[in-house]
């Protein structure tokens, strides 16, 4: 066996014995080993320790937005690690990354979101987000005012708040008891969220979360109207409007933020994930500022609510040359343009293939819908595409049978006529399977 056959080995049977993976079924991991232990990432691409290189047609959990191997980033981290690697941002201490970030914040999102608090990934974004709104309604004097609306086929992580929150039952389902007074409404109707406001009464609910589009549970995109009318529910009955734009952030969807395609502004958002393309793990919600010049009249004595890495100095430097990249390189017209060419591949691909349903896309966010009587085939693709050299993520909750993309916004139409020909080449040989 050849030196590097010897390591994959090694790391496999370590990998089985020692490491339980996130999001994962544990009989696969056991039975199967890895599926790819990456060492290497260029670009749009991963290389495992096998050589074997793929498309990373997912931007690996839909955030390395820059795409893989940017040096800029890992010398941004390194200078700032020399400097001041940590240092607390609890009470009055500060650091400069994190001041300036707050800062570049205000200065990209929309209307007047302005102050933000800091948290290590999305998942403590939201729960932040939900605290936050209850706490605010305490500050205002309405304390009966505590329930989160959220939609349903919406991911917004896995702390406890978060996943009381997240809309995909089986994530709920995963635990035997879940943080109270959480409520789902349908996911593309603001009507269902008017009448779930009127039927719990507004008096009781906090707060109302959405992702722009809806990621994880499948690329669902609102119509045009939708968050316009959800502002007006949200405005009509004193209820905060939180947007959760883990994904949907840094240019993903072609703009900015998700949330501008529709016209409005919400009272807080969670980020995550493309502020530093994963380089460092870094998320956080952007206050309007009118909700925190509630907080600065009202607040007495301590906020209490703080994570040991919130304003952490070396992700926050690394956000901000993250972000530097993301303009400078123009990456989000990219984004747009690129978008525009997957969603033109996928029509390619519904027209030649018999198992495409509906295919639709936001920018590099995209989904193709499988149809058959032959339970759920897009697991079957994924690991065909894999095969082939392209890794993407199939969605089968709520009876879907879909698949989803969001490579890098660096991408460009070389790469994405590699996407598609890959794609459709393991759609080809699945149909030869099972039609
Ligand atoms: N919100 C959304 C919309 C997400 O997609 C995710 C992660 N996929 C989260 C929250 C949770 O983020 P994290 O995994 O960083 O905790």
């Amino acid at each position: 066996m050849s030196e590097s056959k010897i390591v994959a080995q090694e790391l496999a049977d370590l990998d089985k014995k020692h490491f339980l993976h996130p999001t994962s079924s544990i009989q696969q991991q056991q039975e199967q080993g890895p599926g790819f232990i990456f060492t290497k990432g260029e670009g749009v691409y991963l290389e495992d320790v096998s050589g074997k290189k793929v498309i990373d047609g997912m931007s690996s959990l839909w955030n390395v937005n820059i795409g893989h191997g940017r040096k800029e980033l890992g010398q941004a981290a390194m200078e700032q690690m020399n400097k001041l690697a940590f240092s607390s941002c609890f009470a009055t201490f500060s650091n400069e990354p994190a001041i300036r970030l707050a800062a570049k914040l205000a200065e990209i999102t929309p209307g007047n979101l302005n102050s933000t608090f800091f948290t290590s990934g999305g998942s403590e974004a939201n729960d932040t987000a939900y605290k936050l709104a209850r706490h605010y309604w305490i500050l205002k004097g309405r304390p009966e005012k505590k329930k989160i609306i959220s939609r349903k086929r919406s991911y917004h992580g896995v702390a406890m708040g978060a996943t009381s929150a997240t809309g995909l039952k089986p994530f709920r389902d995963f635990t035997n008891s879940l943080a109270p007074d959480f409520y789902y409404v349908d996911n593309l109707s603001a009507q269902s969220l008017r009448e779930m406001v009127e039927t719990e009464g507004p008096e009781s609910i906090a707060a109302f979360v959405a992702e722009p589009v809806q990621g994880a549970g499948g690329v669902h995109i609102a119509p045009e109207n939708y968050f316009k009318e959800v502002r007006k529910v949200c405005d009509d009955y004193d209820i905060l409007f939180i947007t959760d734009e883990v994904i949907t952030g840094f240019g993903r969807t072609g703009k900015t933020f998700g949330i501008e395609h529709y016209g409005v502004v919400p009272d807080m958002m969670c980020f995550a994930k493309g502020v530093t393309s994963g380089y460092a793990q870094l998320g956080g919600v952007v206050l309007s500022e009118s909700m925190f010049d509630d907080f600065k009249e009202r607040s007495v004595g301590t906020l209490l609510h703080g994570y040991t890495y919130s304003g952490h100095p070396m992700a926050c430097a690394v956000a901000l040359k993250n972000i530097e990249i993301i303009e400078n390189e123009n990456l989000i017209e990219n984004a747009k343009n690129m978008g525009e060419e997957l969603l033109k591949g996928f029509k390619w691909i519904q027209g030649e293939r018999k198992l495409v349903g509906e295919v639709r896309g936001l920018g590099l966010m995209g989904a193709v819908e499988i149809k058959s009587n032959k339970g759920p085939l897009s697991p079957i693709i994924v690991n065909e595409a894999a095969k082939q050299g392209l890794i993407c993520r199939s969605v089968v909750f709520d009876d879907m049978d879909t698949l989803v993309f969001s490579p890098p916004l660096t991408i460009n139409k070389q790469e994405i006529e590699s996407l598609i020909n890959i794609l459709h080449d393991s759609i080809y040989a699945i149909e030869q399977k099972f039609l």
